[in-house]
């Protein structure tokens, strides 16, 4: 092995550990990822790819095959649930592109995920490996123990195994992320059950105490996505189900604007998922082992950037180790971590408030960001 050729351990194959062994990969590390999972299956749900995103995919190889596969939006239009006055109209399409040097796209969830696997071979993925624990060797390797009896050792190891991280209870022992007391239903459909209604956009509408998302997620908008958020005080996680009952949501949404009604009777069935976030954390990073995404830095949905946070720490992540031998691995992965610290903290807490696009908003800061430009940390 060459001095700079680390042999890496990604846990968890989702947004975040996929685009990190794409971008490891390209800074000329050898990257094995083990997910937990037997498949990879296709959720039905949507996602925002912000632009932030879009400059790291780019740089993976993706924007071809995702402008292709999703939806290009005027805006992401924010309005009143009951009256439908506009809030604020967050500009995107053409005249973000050109602002901030990328597209902003929405897709399908299983297109985005099947792009970033389409970037990693399959043969470096192990499928129903799921991590149980891990501790340093004599020699500053990591020796890694799974559900299925085997073992494996890296030189590094990344922790993008999602919010309920195995590796961070490793690392600095186990809690609880933060329940926000409220739900998330959601669904993707096909269009042809709103008979010719039209979607042609993004918008929130906003209640007092909840919302729903809607937009298209294929360019001929033939497959409509929502979320939704709103409280559930009798939540009990022992009694917890991930379907969601329709008529519930249709009715917690009576009054909302006949466009949002409209959208939730076509519905044929829903999901649904606490809504959980964490304060941010004062440490990713122990030794050779480094947690990312969702792992570290959970958020809430509303400002549509946890999965786009975790794509940018990959991008990052590699200009760190690019170059990096064995003896230099603790102090480039504290560089990534100073890197990305302030940033994710912030936007987390920003969307902890749930204001973001309800009235005039500074987007700049969080789209204008380029993770393969930004400046790194000095140590
Ligand atoms: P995950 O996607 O959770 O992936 C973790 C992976 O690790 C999984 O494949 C899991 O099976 C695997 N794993 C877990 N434990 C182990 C183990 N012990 N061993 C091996 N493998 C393991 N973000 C956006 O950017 N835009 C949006 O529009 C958006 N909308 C959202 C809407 C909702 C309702 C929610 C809840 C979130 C939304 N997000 C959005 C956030 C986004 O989904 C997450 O931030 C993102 O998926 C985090 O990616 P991750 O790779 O860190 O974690």
């Amino acid at each position: 092995m060459s001095a700079s050729r680390l042999d890496i351990a990604v846990i968890g194959a989702g947004m975040g550990g996929l685009a990190t062994a794409a971008a490891l990969r390209k800074a000329g590390h050898e990257v094995t990822v083990y997910e937990q999972a037997r498949r990879f299956t296709r959720l039905g749900a949507g996602i925002q790819i912000g632009c932030n995103a879009m400059h790291v995919l780019r740089g993976l190889g993706l924007e071809t095959a995702l402008r292709a596969e999703t939806f290009y939006p005027r805006s992401w239009n924010n309005r009143d649930a009951a009256t439908g006055e506009v809030l604020f109209d967050m500009m995107f399409g053409p005249e973000a592109e050109a602002q901030y040097g990328a597209p902003y796209l929405l897709a399908h969830r299983g297109d985005l995920h099947a792009a970033l696997a389409s970037a990693v071979p399959n043969e470096i993925v192990r499928l129903e490996h799921r991590l149980v624990g891990l501790e340093p060797q004599g020699d500053g390797r990591v020796r890694l123990a799974f559900e299925n009896d085997t073992v494996a050792t890296a030189d590094a190891v990344i922790g993008a195994d999602g919010v309920h991280s195995v590796v961070r209870s490793a690392l600095f022992g186990e809690d609880e992320p933060r329940f926000t007391g409220r739900i998330a239903y959601r669904t993707v459909y096909p269009a042809a059950r709103l008979d010719g209604y039209p979607i042609s956009n993004c918008t929130k509408w906003w209640g007092p105490d909840r919302h729903i998302v809607i937009y298209p997620v294929k360019p001929d908008r033939s497959e409509i996505y929502f979320v939704t958020s709103q409280p559930e005080p009798g939540f009990e996680i022992e009694s917890w189900s991930t379907t969601g009952d329709v008529k519930v949501l249709r009715a917690a949404f009576d009054g909302f604007h006949p466009e949002v009604q409209r959208v939730l009777a076509a519905a044929p069935e829903v999901h649904k998922r606490p809504l959980v976030d964490r304060d941010p954390l004062p440490q990713w990073v122990d030794g050779p082992v480094a947690l990312l995404g969702d792992a570290c830095h959970p958020m809430t949905p509303y400002m549509a950037q946890g999965a786009a946070m975790a794509i940018e720490d990959a991008a990052i992540l590699s200009r760190c180790l690019a170059g990096t031998d064995r003896d230099a691995v603790e102090r480039a992965l504290r560089r990534y971590q100073q890197t990305r610290q302030e940033r994710t903290a912030r936007v987390q807490l920003t969307s902890r408030q749930n204001r973001w696009g309800k009235g005039v908003t500074d987007v700049d800061w969080v789209y204008g960001y380029n993770a393969w430009e930004a400046p790194l940390a000095s140590l």
